[in-house]
C-alpha cells in the first residue's frame, strides 16, 4: 500500500465527514460560534465571553451534537435539561440548543452548498481501486444528505453517522464505537483499518479503538495536537498521502 502512503496490511479506510472529506467543518465551527454566543449574550449580557475556537476544538469538533452542548456549557458552569431531540429550536434545553445550531447549519448548506475535498476524493478513488473497504463515520445527523449533495454516496461501503449511531446506541466521538462498528460491518479489524479524521475527538477515538493506522489532516493549524492525541501521521490534504494515477 505504500503508493497509499499507509502500512500493508490495512484493508480498510474509516472517513470522517466535515473538514476530511468535506469542506462543512468551517460552516460547523461558525454555525456552533452564532448558537453558543447568542446563548452566553442572553445569559451574561454584554460582557459575555465568547465562544472560541479553542472552545470548539475542546469541547465540540467531531462529536455528537448533544454532547457538544453539554460540554461547552458544563466548561463555562452552565447545566440544562437534556430535553428531547424533538425539541424546537427555541427550547432552553441540551437539544434546543443542539437543534437551533442545526437549524442555522442546515440553513447555512442550503443557501451556499457544500463543497468537497477534491484531494480526498482522488484518494479514496486510489483507495477503492486498490481494492480496500471504505466507510463513513461521522457524528452529523445530515450525512446522507450532505453526501448526496456533492454525489459521494456511492464512494462508501458502510455508513455510520449520527442517525445510525442513535438507533444502534452507540456513543460518539471521542469513544471509539462508531469506527469499530464501521470496522466490524466491513468484516475488517481495526487493527487492520485507518482512521481518517481532522478532529481532536477523532484522534482519541483512533487511539482508544487500537485501529492499525491513524490519520489526522490539519485544516486548521493544529497538527502538534492532532499528534499528541494519537495520530501516526498528520498531513493538511490526503493527496500528500499518495493515490495519484
Ligand atoms: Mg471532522
Amino acid at each position: 500500500m505504500t503508493q497509499l502512503g499507509l502500512p500493508d496490511d490495512i484493508r480498510a479506510c474509516l472517513f470522517d465527514l466535515d473538514g476530511v472529506v468535506t469542506r462543512t467543518a468551517v460552516v460547523h465551527a461558525a454555525a456552533w460560534k452564532a448558537t453558543f454566543d447568542a446563548f452566553l449574550r442572553e445569559r451574561d449580557g454584554a460582557d459575555f465571553r465568547p465562544f472560541t475556537d479553542a472552545d470548539y476544538d475542546q469541547y465540540v469538533d467531531g462529536r455528537p451534537r448533544a454532547d457538544g452542548v453539554r460540554s461547552f456549557l458544563a466548561s463555562r458552569g452552565v447545566e440544562l435539561p437534556e430535553g428531547t431531540p424533538d425539541d424546537p429550536p427555541d427550547a432552553q434545553t441540551v437539544n434546543g440548543v443542539g437543534n437551533r445550531k442545526n437549524a442555522l447549519l442546515l440553513e447555512k448548506i442550503r443557501t451556499d452548498g457544500v463543497e468537497p475535498y477534491e484531494g480526498t476524493l482522488h484518494y479514496i478513488d486510489a483507495v477503492r481501486a486498490a481494492g480496500l473497504a471504505t466507510a463513513i463515520v461521522s457524528s452529523s445527523a445530515n450525512t446522507r444528505d450532505v453526501l448526496r449533495s456533492i454525489d459521494a454516496e456511492r464512494l462508501f461501503d458502510v455508513r455510520i453517522d449520527g442517525v445510525v449511531a442513535r438507533e444502534r446506541g452507540l456513543p460518539g466521538k471521542p469513544r471509539p464505537d462508531t469506527f469499530l462498528a464501521a470496522a466490524r460491518d466491513l468484516g475488517v479489524e481495526a487493527s487492520r483499518a485507518a482512521v481518517f479524521e481532522d478532529a481532536l475527538a477523532g484522534m482519541d477515538a483512533g487511539r482508544s479503538g487500537h485501529f492499525g493506522y491513524v490519520v489526522g489532516v490539519d485544516r486548521v493549524g493544529q497538527r502538534d495536537a492532532l499528534y499528541a492525541h494519537g495520530a501516526d501521521r498528520v498531513v493538511k490534504d490526503l493527496a500528500e498521502l499518495g493515490g495519484h494515477a
